[in-house]
């Protein structure tokens, strides 16, 4: 198992978000994290990478107990994270972005630009004048240049056009085929679906249900998606 999540709790200050969460992703395996809004996917994937440090239960990533290890330590064990909202330097070209972001790998600046030619083509812009779209093939560029043993995206496609969101699902599919382990938040069931191996279901902050794609039937979507 390259990450085995164990009943962890997790606080914003007295507030408690997750109540009993846990979960594994298996090497090579995507796995979808869903729940309706609000239910603890955000502060599950924060609680991984330790940004939100869950006050009881255990993580394990790549053989290592994540517990009081510093964020950037925990990040640098091989996790890629691509946070809601995809944050990137503003202030640097998007080639400055990705070099920044850059460890030793497979992943390098020519694989990012073959999965997404834009970045290529963008290289000397200055980030900021990126189109929504675009920053977010960077903020996963910049998760890649890393060369994770786990890539996470938080809702890696909202907010996007159409066409773009098709880019982004095209790359997706791609890094699954490549073998990468994926950890997987979106909305659009009818794309993630197909793409995920294994789903976990949240609720209230625990987690409710574990299973493949296919058993997700009308009865688990009324029951805990709220479709
Ligand atoms: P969404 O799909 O809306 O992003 P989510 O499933 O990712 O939802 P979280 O963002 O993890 O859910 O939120 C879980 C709970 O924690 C919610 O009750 C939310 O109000 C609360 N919460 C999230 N962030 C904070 C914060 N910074 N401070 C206090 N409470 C928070």
């Amino acid at each position: 198992m390259l990450l085995e999540v164990n009943d962890i709790a997790t606080f914003y200050g007295a507030s408690q978000a997750l109540f009993g969460v846990g979960f594994g992703v298996d090497e090579g395996e995507v796995l979808a994290l869903m729940g309706r809004n609000g239910m603890g996917k955000t502060t599950t994937i924060r609680s991984i990478c330790n940004l939100t440090p869950p006050e009881s239960g255990t993580i394990r990533f790549a053989g290592t107990d994540t517990a009081r290890q510093p964020a950037f330590r925990v990040a640098r064990l091989g996790i890629g994270l691509v946070p809601e909202g995809r944050r990137c330097f503003r202030s640097l070209t998007v080639q400055e972005n990705l070099l920044a972001a850059a460890r030793v790998g497979r992943w390098t600046l020519a694989r990012v630009h073959e999965l997404f030619p834009r970045l290529s083509e963008r290289g000397n812009q200055l980030s900021q004048t990126l189109s929504g779209g675009e920053q977010q093939m960077l903020a996963i560029g910049r998760a890649l240049m890393t060369n994770p043993k786990l890539l996470i995206l938080d809702e890696a496609t909202e907010g996007l056009a159409p066409v773009i969101r098709q880019d982004i699902w095209r790359a997706i599919r791609a890094l699954k085929e490549d073998g990468l382990s994926i950890l997987l938040v979106d909305k659009t069931l009818s794309e993630l679906l197909p793409l995920a191996d294994r789903c976990v279901i949240l609720e209230n902050g625990r987690s409710v249900w574990t299973g493949k794609p296919a058993a997700i039937d009308t009865a688990v979507k009324d029951r805990y998606l709220g479709i």
